[in-house]
């Protein structure tokens, strides 16, 4: 007897399968593509080294269709006792390169940790890292601070002074730098209300926060601050309406840590950047612990 059901179940599988196979090699071909083009822009990086980062597909995109790119490097789960995990105990680190697109070794040396993270002292806890906060400002020719709305996204975060003193701060101590634009709103920027999705999605321990040139360290936020990393000394600037230290540092009481690197454009030698990474795990095992979270 025929059965006329089963050879259309069977296509209906093939089909399943075949739009799975797809859906899976057209995520690899989007992380590729992107990966090449940050390549291309940030000498250090290689494309393997891109690659090795497994980036989340993109659920957001800049203003110039770039994606928003966010990759986990979490501790391998293990059943405890509890019924909980040792992923979902672990510390939780988010890390955020290229906010200031023109700033290039703040998303190069995210990079670079990446192929750190799996060392012992390191791989105990979650990172979510964002190698580029600003892909339209890194992918601009020459690359440029602000966004495609010619924004400081440092300067859009949606901290309860801003309506009351970002424009004037703008207009009064930046002389209307256009490289410092506030925005027309606070969050008004795609990037901006992307990045506290992260933040809110994620509820990091600590927030590592990379920028240059200035070659310092400052911080925001409870836990005791940090002195030194590597060649990199405390020096605290104080916060602006709208940036990140004072959102997430102040306003929402998480640990915000501000490195800026020497150069934008030069990334430190092998030795500071080691330096750099092991004075910041340091700290991070001192004073930073998993929050019991409901
Ligand atoms: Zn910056």
């Amino acid at each position: 007897m025929k059965h006329p059901l089963l050879p259309r179940l069977l296509l209906l599988g093939l089909l399943l399968a075949g739009a799975g196979a797809r859906a899976d090699s057209g995520e690899d071909a989007a992380q590729d593509d992107w990966c090449a083009t940050i390549a291309r822009r940030l000498h250090s990086v290689s494309l393997a080294q891109c690659r090795k980062l497994d980036l989340a597909p993109p659920g957001a995109r800049s203003n110039n269709g770039h994606a928003l790119m966010v990759g986990d490097i979490a501790p391998a789960a293990k059943p405890v006792a509890s019924g909980g995990s040792a992923r979902a105990k672990a510390p939780r680190v988010l890390v955020i390169g290229g906010i200031h697109g023109d700033e290039l070794t703040s998303a190069s040396i995210v990079f670079r940790w990446l192929q750190w993270m799996d060392d012992p002292e390191a791989s105990r806890y979650h990172w979510r890292v964002i190698p580029v906060a600003n892909p339209d400002g890194l992918l601009a020719d020459p690359p440029q601070r602000a966004n495609a709305n010619g924004v400081d996204l440092n300067r859009n975060f949606p901290t309860p002074d801003w309506e009351r003193d970002a424009h004037s701060y703008w207009a009064k101590r930046t002389d209307r730098d256009p490289r410092r634009y506030p925005g027309d709103s606070a969050g008004s920027e795609i990037e901006t209300r992307w990045l506290n999705e992260q933040i809110e999605d994620f509820q990091p321990d600590v927030i590592v926060s990379i920028h240059a040139p200035y070659s310092l360290l400052d911080y925001d936020g409870p836990a005791r601050q940090p002195r030194r990393f590597g060649h990199l000394n405390l020096n605290r600037l104080g916060v602006y309406p709208g940036s990140l230290g004072n959102y997430g540092g102040l306003h929402k009481n998480m640990p915000v840590i501000t490195i800026e690197l020497p150069h934008a454009t030069v990334m430190p030698p092998l030795r500071e950047q080691k330096e750099i990474w092991q004075d910041m795990l340091t700290w991070m095992r001192r004073n930073i612990a998993s929050q019991t979270r409901s």
